[in-house]
């Protein structure tokens, strides 16, 4: 053979049986079939064995089944991020004329998708209360094909009434998905509570480590395991087998993240709590979050990110002043990682909800709670929205 042919021969040369504790990083897009009648074109891998790279390398089919696991789902779809996972889970139950309900304290760009892309695709979603509980039914149609749920909600932290809502809804013969992306899958059991399509952005804390963009769509029955799976496939929304590997390395000290999270924000949680400039603690484990008893009913620990409303009293000024005088805290979006961040909402659109201007969300690292609450102290005295004094 020419030395060029040889370059490019897929043969492996290096000696098989290298057991690594670490499943490898798979790339490829060419899959190969040993004879012609063997060809098959399907995204069902397992099933049908690997036929092509975009329906999932070997490493990404294993972060599949691993969250599979963890969630007691089925089935497991690794999507290339968590609003892709979205997008998924809407263009696998809707069409043109569907109905599709969504609470108001869903996550932002899943409502600006209903706004904008699925309005244009003759899909109209409508947004309910997220407290609404049995009420969902009231506001299902004939034509609804999907109701979402996020609980705790994104930012304003709702704890919904999922078996409620699933109950109205499977009554009706409508579906259920929820974002389950604060509770990693963990802390909340979907299908147990009933849910149908369970998705979580990877990038929050499966991730865990703020360096890779990934999702997954957990579903428990054939029919939406067929229904995901094939919008999933006519999507092309295959996902890097190098994010993938990052995610499994992620998987690996989740447990410890997670405990760990929960200690040391319920301790900066319950600080800020006893603080006169605070108005409201909104953290799930706290009486103050609206709908602490469902969470107390329906869920089993609380992770990193939660919410605090300032008094009338404090200017919308002193909270821009507050937040620029963090240093531990840094501003920034998205949640889940290492790394303690503060996120200010000046223009939250909430109905029956007066929180403008003065609300804040939190996201706890793994910086030692002590070291976090000095600094959320210094930045109150700096605002000047509290002596240090008075918080000490
Ligand atoms: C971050 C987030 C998403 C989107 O995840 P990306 O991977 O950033 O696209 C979806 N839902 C919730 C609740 C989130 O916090």
């Amino acid at each position: 053979m020419h030395w060029q042919s040889q370059l490019v021969s897929p043969e492996t040369l290096a000696p098989g049986g290298f057991r690594s504790l670490v499943t490898p990083v798979y790339r490829g897009s060419t899959v190969l079939f040993d004879n012609a009648a063997q060809v098959v074109d399907d995204w069902r891998h397992a099933q049908h064995g690997y036929t092509y790279g975009l329906y999932g390398t070997p490493t990404a089919i294993e972060l599949g089944v691993r969250i599979a696991q963890l969630e007691r789902a089925r089935h497991s779809f690794i999507v290339p991020g968590g609003q892709a996972a979205i997008a998924l889970v809407y263009l696998a139950c809707c069409g043109a004329g569907s109905h599709a309900l969504v609470p108001f304290s869903a996550y932002g760009p899943n409502r600006s998708m209903a706004d904008g892309l699925l309005k244009r695709m003759g899909i109209e979603v409508e947004i309910y209360d997220p407290l609404i509980g049995a009420g969902i039914g009231g506001l299902i149609r004939p034509n609804t094909m999907l109701v979402w749920t996020e609980s705790p909600g994104s930012v304003t932290m709702e704890v919904q009434d999922v078996p409620a809502i699933v109950a109205e809804a499977h009554a009706r013969g409508v579906p259920v998905a929820l974002d389950n992306t604060y509770t990693a899958g963990v802390y909340f059991d979907a299908f147990a509570h009933g849910v149908d399509i369970s998705m979580q952005a990877l990038t929050k804390y499966v991730g865990g480590h703020s360096d890779l963009l990934l999702g997954s769509v957990s579903v428990n029955s054939e029919a939406m395991f067929e229904r995901v799976g094939s919008a999933f496939a006519d999507l092309g929304m295959g996902a890097s087998p190098d994010d993938c590997s990052l995610a499994l390395r992620g998987l690996q000290t989740l447990g410890l993240r997670l405990e760990r999270l929960q200690t040391s924000t319920l301790a900066v949680a319950r600080w800020l709590h006893l603080q006169d400039c605070i108005a409201t603690v909104l953290h799930p484990a706290l009486p103050s979050c609206p709908g602490h008893e469902l969470w107390k009913r329906d869920f089993t620990g609380a992770t990193s990110v939660f919410s605090v409303v300032f008094q009338e009293s404090v200017s919308a000024e002193q909270v821009n002043a507050f937040i620029d005088a963090l240093r531990m805290f840094r501003i920034g979006m998205s949640w889940g990682g290492t790394s303690s961040l503060v996120m200010p909402y000046p223009d939250l659109a909430r109905p029956n909800r007066h929180y403008r201007g003065r609300l804040v969300r939190l996201n706890v690292g793994l910086e030692a709670p002590e070291d976090l609450i000095a600094d959320l102290r210094q930045a109150m005295a700096r605002a000047a929205i509290q002596e240090p004094a008075v918080a000490a």
